[in-house]
């Protein structure tokens, strides 16, 4: 949910007089490759004589039938949510709350199709707990509850994703922010979309803070051109054209420092309907890439399925006689209640169409006087601030010091080495930031181009590929004096 209705239920469940409240919202499904999770839509708190409070509360069936029927209208379903002004952390279901749920689970499922889902508040510490509950009555625990505001707030169901322990290798991590915050930011799934310069070492740097699972995606392999940027490349990686997200994987693999390391490898393209699914699986995602569609469609993410994307893109001016005039970059937290990357400036509605359209791959367009792809110069040192500022966004979103969560857009520029807050506004009738919670009624962004690598066989490609690099290399080594 967003910060904003998490304050809205807060305020209605947390009573001045410590008894226990009630109310419902609805929630739109947003499916991943290997997780589903409900997206707060709406808080529908109830009218006069909707429901009662003495100790236990307890809601009338006029209430719950009159969100169940506004829910179905959206094709939205129904979260029942009530408190526990005197619990702290991820709340068990007691026998009360769970008959009062289940009595409420078939007709709920009845009218909108979708299941009830039952959250639980802790009014100590303002955690949640949540379960879904099948039409037969039967309920099944969330893994965690996201609240996504300037900080990213998690409540861990610590029965399914236990806290790991501190390793001796994260010591001097630890001692920076403690070990609840160190529990919290391992237990993270976090993505890294675009393995290059700065995607690479977004990467590194997660796994050997600890966390368990960190994604990265890319379609793309190395080559020889990337290696003054992709420092975790060898030369036999660029020889044979390895793809990015094998070095990463090695990368990272070599540089985690969690008992439990998973590494989760997609090798393919954000713009495909498999990798759109497999970033809903994530918790945080980075946006590494700089292209406009792949852009565009993690834009779309941030608001539609409320999770959080930090964005950045480095600028290169130069002189008509080649030397370097600035280098500019800029940072931002893509989420609800800051400006989106087109608001922001950072996305051209023109130029997603074009990438879409495959203009950017193409020479005759560039020729007949379009423009050429942007930002094809890139300096290892300057990208490595782009990285660090990227990292220094994520530690204020998830482990915010002082309280202050991420900061707002910044840009560097290069010549005076300034850092600046950017005055982004916003379009009121912004088609990103309008359509919060959206989940899988989002309107598709991803979809499968003729040259997109997902429409390739999973098989013959990778070991096609591979075969024709091998002799191609077998080749180049034989003619090397
Ligand atoms: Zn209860
Ligand atoms: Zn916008």
């Amino acid at each position: 949910m967003t910060a904003d209705i998490h304050v809205t239920l807060t305020r209605h469940l947390i009573r001045e007089d410590g008894d226990e409240d009630l109310c419902l919202a609805m929630y739109a499904p947003s499916t991943g490759a290997r997780r589903d999770t409900a997206l707060i839509r709406e808080a529908c708190l109830p009218l006069e004589g909707e429901r009662e409070v003495h100790g236990n509360a307890t809601v009338t069936g006029r209430y719950v039938l009159r969100v169940a029927r506004e829910a179905r209208n959206h094709g939205l379903g129904v979260v029942i949510l009530h408190s526990h002004p005197c619990g702290r952390g991820w709340q068990k279901l007691s026998e009360l709350d769970a008959d009062a749920e289940a009595s409420y689970a078939h007709m709920i499922a009845q009218v909108t199709g979708l299941p009830l889902i039952g959250m639980t508040l802790a009014g100590i510490d303002e955690k949640w707990s949540a379960r879904r509950w099948s039409a037969e009555g039967n309920h099944f625990a969330g893994e965690s509850v996201r609240v996504v505001g300037a900080r990213l707030q998690v409540s861990w169901n610590e029965r399914l994703v236990p806290a790991p322990s501190a390793m001796p290798s994260q010591l001097r991590t630890v001692s920076a922010w403690g070990e609840p915050t160190q529990a919290s930011i391992a237990r993270l799934r976090v993505l890294v979309v675009g393995s290059g310069s700065v995607g690479m070492d977004v990467a590194i740097r997660l796994a050997a803070t600890g966390i368990q699972k960190v994604g990265v995606m890319d379609f793309d392999v190395v080559e020889e051109v990337n290696r003054d940027r992709l420092v975790a490349a060898t030369r036999r990686d660029a020889r044979l054209q390895i793809p990015k997200v094998d070095v990463a994987q090695r990368a990272c693999i070599n540089a985690a420092t969690a008992a439990d390391f998973r590494f989760q490898r997609h090798h393919l393209s954000v713009t495909s309907p498999e990798g759109q699914s497999a970033a809903l699986d994530y918790d945080v995602i980075f946006s590494c890439v700089d292209r406009p569609w792949p852009r565009a469609v993690l834009n779309q993410i941030a608001y539609t399925d409320l999770i959080p994307v930090i964005d950045g893109g480095i600028g290169i001016d130069i002189f008509d006689n080649g030397e370097m005039r600035n280098a500019t970059y800029r940072t931002h937290v893509v989420r609800p209640g800051r400006p989106c990357l087109q608001c922001n400036g950072q996305l051209d509605p023109a130029e997603i169409s074009r990438d879409r359209l495959g203009l950017f791959d193409d020479p005759t367009y560039i020729e007949k006087g379009g423009q050429p792809e942007a930002g094809k110069q890139n300096v290892t040192m300057l990208s490595a601030s782009v990285m660090a500022s990227q990292l220094a966004l994520f530690v204020s979103l998830v482990a915010a010091p002082s309280k202050f969560g991420e900061p707002g857009p910044l840009r560097f520029s290069l010549t005076n080495h300034r850092l600046e807050h950017v005055e982004a506004t916003t379009n009121p009738a912004c088609i990103y930031e309008n359509l919060l919670a959206q989940g899988d009624q989002r309107v598709p962004l991803a979809q499968t181009a003729a040259t997109s690598p997902a429409t390739e066989s999973w098989l013959t490609r990778p070991l096609l590929g591979f075969a024709v690099r091998y002799v191609l290399s077998l080749i180049k080594w034989t003619r090397r004096p």
